[in-house]
């Protein structure tokens, strides 16, 4: 083969590979509905009503918080402190399971690089967490101050920039992303600390794998109901319904990078007992 057939050949293959590649990609169309901007190419929720991130679904009522609810909560003595505003020894990066690469500074911890996970395991926790959105907020909807609560490394509980930035309502603030919307927005301004108290109750899965009973989250943002014992239907993804698999009964908790620097601190879990029903 001489030289310009092997070129010609080479060009061929790669041009191929290019349109394959970008048939195989499905389409993906962002609609904007009363300035929400999200899917409605995607599956419906179980209930039938909504898309999953329907821009048209109704926003969560706004809730103005009552001040300083929760706000540097100290852990109770059983309760096991994550960060305490001096190091990110009970976290590693999630990826690579080295040292976790946020940055510490000022009693602050800043989301940066990658999301991170405890080193301890856990099932069922009563959670406190205290969150700061970067000020002036820069972007919008979900660029705006995203990141999240990963109960088990798979539940996700938003974390947001939801003051005066709309969003579809099932990735708003207090949302079990892409599923359950918050019962209220009661997002304090950015620049402001806010604290969420959470109590999740981990899934329960059979010996074959079937679920016996799905996780449940109860959560407050500010001292504000945004979930109450709601079921999560299974793991949360982008653009799909949530789906659950079996898994161990005790997994870290994660907190996710999204491109964003979201500020964190006061961060302690309590082991909650299991006890007989009903
Ligand atoms: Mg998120």
């Amino acid at each position: 083969m001489n030289n310009k057939i092997l070129t010609f050949t080479l060009l061929f293959v790669a041009i191929s590979t290019l349109t394959i590649r970008a048939a195989d990609k499905p389409k993906i169309t962002e609609v904007i509905i009363d300035g929400v901007a999200g899917f409605q190419d995607t599956p419906m929720q179980p209930d039938g009503k909504w898309h999953v991130h329907d821009p048209a679904r109704p926003q969560s009522p706004v809730v103005t918080p009552g001040n300083s609810f929760s706000q540097q909560a100290p852990p109770p003595s059983d309760a096991t402190v994550l960060f305490d505003g001096k190091d990110l020894s009970a976290w590693t990066d999630k990826k690579t399971g080295g040292p976790a690469q946020w940055s510490v500074a000022d009693g602050v911890v800043i989301s940066a690089k990658g999301d991170i996970q405890s080193v301890q395991k856990f099932g069922d926790i009563q959670l406190h967490l205290e969150f700061k959105e970067p000020s002036p907020p820069k972007e919008s909807g979900q660029g705006r101050g995203n990141s999240g609560i990963y109960f088990m490394g798979l539940y996700e509980i938003q974390i947001l920039d939801c003051y005066i930035n709309k969003t579809y309502a099932d990735g708003s603030t207090g949302g079990l992303y892409g599923q359950h919307p918050a019962l209220a927005n009661a997002c304090r301004p950015p620049g402001e600390w806010s604290t969420y108290d959470c109590i999740f109750t981990a899934p329960r899965f059979g010996a074959n794998g079937e679920v016996i009973s799905p996780a449940y989250l109860t959560a407050t943002l500010n001292g504000v109901v945004v979930q109450n014992h709601q079921a999560f239907r299974g793991a949360t993804n982008w653009r799909s319904l949530g789906e659950y698999k079996a898994h161990a009964a005790e997994l870290p908790l994660t907190l996710q990078y999204h491109n964003n620097s979201v500020s964190f601190r006061n961060i302690w879990v309590r082991t909650v007992p299991q006890v007989n029903e009903p």
